[in-house]
């Protein structure tokens, strides 16, 4: 029993990077158990602390100097966002960030850590880098060690880039019409502000984009949703005056976009990427893939 303890255990210190014989951890454990009756639990909880003290401190980095995967690295912090589960196993995931820029992150229910607060700042020791399409973001796992800290981090708000399909168009998005004092956009001709007014047209897009892994809301104004979708204001409102219907330019901007892949990039505002250049992106599809094998084994 103790042997299969000790292996678990020894599992454990190789996913803290750090290295100990199993005859070691095996002796002390029984040591422990046997000798001195020290609950299972306690006993493996005293040879994790004596051991975790070995590890070498992970390197204290800035957010862009992450460049590379599976370093164990620690970071000092602010929870710029906190986002919601997509995942039974995430406890949560979010975006943290530093004066050098933002990453995202993630923490495990497997990995048991106290909740990170949004808007407050930690040192996050040892946590570790992962890269998905491109860009890094960093796991907390059962290793990572919390502290709060009182120093406020200014982040800085750095262009982020995207890839993926966009999957959803929201309401709101389209032909809508603005107020002229202040900008917002009317709900039913209301402005919260100023009431009933005339409102003004304006064409927007508020999406959202799937990589496979995470889903990143996008905002689009006028000038970018003309040149993606090639309708200009003034063909929308025609479109929309013809058919008597306003939802009809929303239900193009669906069907043009919905399922595609693109690259955008811009700056990171609240939730959103306010999208500054955007790309459509050729996805290799399955077909293609079963090509590429054929050709390949056929060499
Ligand atoms: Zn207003």
């Amino acid at each position: 029993m103790v042997r299969d303890i000790a292996e678990q255990l020894k599992a454990r210190f190789s996913e803290m990077d750090v290295e100990v014989p199993l005859e070691d951890i095996e002796k002390k454990l029984d040591e422990l158990i046997n000798k001195f009756r020290v609950p299972v639990e306690e006993a493996k909880r005293s040879v994790v602390s004596q051991y975790s003290k070995d590890r070498k401190s992970a390197d204290l980095l800035k957010v862009k100097d992450i460049q590379s995967d599976g370093q164990w690295i620690s970071l000092k912090t602010k929870v710029v966002q906190l986002w919601p589960s997509e995942s039974e196993s995430i406890a949560q995931s979010g975006l943290i960030g530093d004066e050098t820029g933002t990453i995202r992150f993630v923490s495990w229910v497997k990995s048991d850590l106290p909740p990170v607060e949004e808007g407050k700042c930690y040192m996050l020791k040892n946590v570790v880098t992962d890269e998905w399409q491109g860009r890094y973001n960093v796991k907390l796992t059962r290793s990572t060690e919390i502290v709060p800290i009182e120093d406020d981090i200014e982040v800085s708000s750095v262009v982020e880039e995207f890839l993926g399909a966009i999957v959803d168009i929201q309401s709101g998005s389209g032909l809508i019409k603005r107020c002229e004092f202040c900008k917002r956009a009317l709900a039913k001709g209301s402005c919260g502000e100023h009431g009933k007014v005339e409102g003004m047209y304006d064409l927007r897009i508020k999406g959202v984009i799937d990589d496979g892994k995470m889903v990143q809301d996008i905002l689009l104004n006028r000038e970018i949703v003309e040149s993606l979708i090639g309708i200009t204001l003034d063909e929308a409102k025609k479109m929309a005056a013809e058919a008597l219907d306003q939802s009809l330019v929303l239900d193009a901007f669906r069907e043009r976009l919905i399922g595609r892949y693109f690259s955008i990039k811009g700056p990171r505002v609240g939730r959103y990427i306010l999208v500054e250049d955007v790309k459509s992106s050729p996805k290799i599809s399955d077909q293609d893939v079963t090509e590429l094998i054929k050709e390949a084994e056929a060499l």
